[in-house]
């Protein structure tokens, strides 16, 4: 029986003389041998570590030889068996969850002495080609060289296919928890599955010239708020992103060229961590209020549909305010937690969608709207022209709660 994984071997005695581990462990190859001898007729057993440099391998003995097992992160591939002799701390990661369970049960019956029903391995050396298994890396590019039968290495931390007439993500890959970076572009994909949220490690995602229409709400709440860093939406057929778009708070580079964005989400400016954002060649007539929160080093709006800005503001003031209007308002101001737990899901959309006045406060249906242009340098380093004319403002439009709030900004309007 063998397991593929991360390993490192800690003593305890290091700490005791005053030394650190590397904190890092090297790939490995764990078989569980058994060794019969006449002089002692019950089988022992073994647990042997096997590194590319070191193929011969380092063997543990297991019977009665555990202190304790760490299998608290087992399902994201983790665990630590504590040996009493030598004292030392064996640490596993990236492993396959369901091969470390499995591998370290048949472990727990060898410490016990039990004999183990699987098939145990031999004290041979491993072959280079079992490291091989440890592939972090697989880029795939035609459609002949993509894996049908056969499935892709648990350990992949980069896949790329490419090219492969993909109409739908493969629920293989959904499996590869270690994934960091994966490539889908040049496919035919539609829809993404919800499940993309589980791959935790998720930082790049690259969906460029695809059919996707649109990006999940399940998607944005998932845990790629967390993880993920670089999304590539280009060359796609998408008309609008979510409100809850925004909350993928770790974005920093996001690309939509040659989409069908008829709009941006229109708390952008949520996007704290943003610095690349490219969307050229979509339907934007103006920009939102909150692109003015964006702190960018590169900008790209080229080709975009902009219109001019209109000279006279909208009013759609009530007086006085609506129940639902200055409660609104209240629960925004003072930052009150609100879910659909507490209050009905259209007022939650209502909140999340809600107008942010030049004064701060916010506004939900009673407001002032104008549109004036900015230029895109107050909000990047480097602005790709928006025009064949030179051009580097564009419309963004502004909101404000009150009359005074109105008057007191006009100059900005002018
Ligand atoms: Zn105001």
């Amino acid at each position: 029986m063998k397991l593929h994984c991360e390993v490192e071997v800690i003593s305890r005695h290091l700490p005791a003389l005053g030394l650190r581990n590397r904190g890092k462990g090297v790939r490995a190859v764990l078989s569980l041998c058994q060794q019969t001898s006449r002089s002692q007729p019950s089988a022992r057993a073994f647990l042997l570590i096997s590194t590319l440099k070191d193929k011969r391998g380092t063997r543990y003995e297991l019977r009665e030889n555990i202190e304790q097992f760490f299998t608290k992160f087992v399902d994201e591939g983790k665990a630590t068996v504590r040996l009493k002799e030598p004292p030392v701390d064996i640490c596993l990661s990236k492993a396959n969850s369901s091969s470390l369970k499995g591998f370290l049960s048949a472990v727990r019956l060898a410490h016990r002495g039990c004999k183990v029903d699987i098939p145990v391995s031999t004290l041979t050396p491993v072959k280079t080609s079992e490291f091989e298994n440890f592939k972090t890396k697989m880029v795939i590019t035609s459609k002949k060289d993509y894996p049908l039968s056969k499935n892709f290495p648990y350990s992949l931390e980069h896949l790329q296919t490419s090219y492969c007439g993909l109409v739908r993500v493969d629920m293989r890959m959904l499996c590869l928890k270690n994934l960091r970076k994966l490539d889908l572009s040049h496919n035919h994909i539609k829809k993404l599955p919800a499940t993309i949220g589980d791959l935790i490690h998720l930082q790049e995602l690259n969906l460029n010239d695809n059919h996707l229409e649109s990006f999940s709400v399940a998607l944005c709440q998932s845990t790629l708020q967390k993880s993920l860093r670089t999304l590539d939406l280009s060359k796609n057929k998408i008309k609008a992103l979510p409100v809850q778009f925004c909350q993928l708070q770790e974005l920093t580079n996001l690309k939509l060229d040659d989409n069908e964005l008829i709009q941006f989400p229109c708390k952008i400016g949520q996007l704290i961590n943003l610095r690349f954002l490219s969307a050229a060649r979509n339907k934007l007539p103006f920009l939102p209020s909150e692109f003015r929160n964006l702190s960018l080093e590169y900008l790209d709006l080229f080709g975009n549909t902009f219109e001019q800005p209109k000279i006279l503001p909208v009013i759609k003031l009530q007086a006085p305010l609506t129940l639902l209007e200055s409660s609104a308002r209240t629960i925004l101001y003072n930052r009150i937690p609100y879910g659909s737990h507490i209050i009905p899901f259209h007022l939650c959309q209502d909140l999340d969608t809600a107008k942010t006045c030049v004064c701060g406060r916010f506004c939900l249906n009673s407001f002032i709207q104008g549109t004036t242009t900015m230029n895109l340098h107050s909000v990047a380093h480097t602005v790709v022209l928006v025009d064949n004319m030179g051009g580097t403002e564009a419309p963004i439009v502004s909101y404000f709660c009150s009359l005074g709030c109105y008057v007191n900004s006009s100059d900005m309007l002018k």
